[in-house]
């Protein structure tokens, strides 16, 4: 299956009513398709290439958009997106790395994925895949935790080129961030982008801003 982006849509409706958070909008669909469609070197027919990007979807307790467009790019079958959260599915509320193709990690508790991204780059890095990217995303009120500040530090002074994160942000934070999300991470050293949520070319400018010995952070902001 190889669908549009309203298609996708479609099928990512397929899946929120029954996912444990029934009030999420799937506003993170626009990030994930314009990843998939448009940046991510990945295959469903080469899922274990070592050469290959990773995705890491951090805020796995939003999983309807990730979903749809593993769906729509021939991951999983469409059908099993109207089993989501059923006793024998393999799409839970959270996705999990074991039971769904092209899930790279099982996510779901805030704060994990950026460390893990972190993990991954280094890991990339010190095999030799110079050309794979990881991309994480986070949602803002996650940036909350933590882990993901030692995380941000780390990076930033490791100098993880191939690391690139995706902050979903609809203004949801219980703490917020000073200065806006941005700057956090320009502290740290990272390149840092901000585009609209809905706006694909804006996105995909974003994501693909060169960023030469530094990790890159996009902020794509959405508001209800
Ligand atoms: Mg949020």
């Amino acid at each position: 299956m190889n669908v549009t982006f309203e298609a996708t849509r479609e099928l990512a409706r397929r899946t929120v009513s029954d996912v444990r958070h029934p009030d999420l909008d799937p506003y993170t669909l626009d990030a994930i398709w314009v990843l998939y469609d448009r940046v991510l070197r990945v295959d469903p027919q080469r899922l274990r290439d070592p050469a290959r990007d990773r995705f890491l979807l951090s805020k796995g307790h939003g999983p309807s958009a990730y979903y749809a467009v593993l769906a729509a790019k021939g991951f999983i079958p469409a059908a099993w997106l109207d089993t989501i959260a059923h006793l024998e599915s393999p799409l839970g509320s959270h996705p999990d790395a074991t039971l769904v193709p092209g899930v790279e990690i099982s996510s779901g508790s805030l704060g994990h994925g950026l460390p893990l991204g972190v993990g991954v780059a280094l890991g990339l890095r010190a095999t030799g895949f110079h050309d794979a990217r990881v991309f994480v995303l986070v949602g803002d009120a996650e940036l909350d935790e933590g882990s993901n500040h030692e995380a941000m530090a780390f990076a930033g002074t490791a100098g993880l080129s191939n690391l690139n994160v995706v902050v979903a942000d609809n203004g949801s934070a219980s703490l917020g961030w000073p200065g806006g999300i941005a700057s956090r991470f320009d502290v740290h050293g990272w390149s840092s982008a901000t585009a609209d949520m809905t706006d694909h070319d804006a996105l995909h400018r974003a994501f693909t801003t060169a960023h030469p010995d530094r990790p890159h952070v996009t902020v794509a902001t959405t508001r209800p």
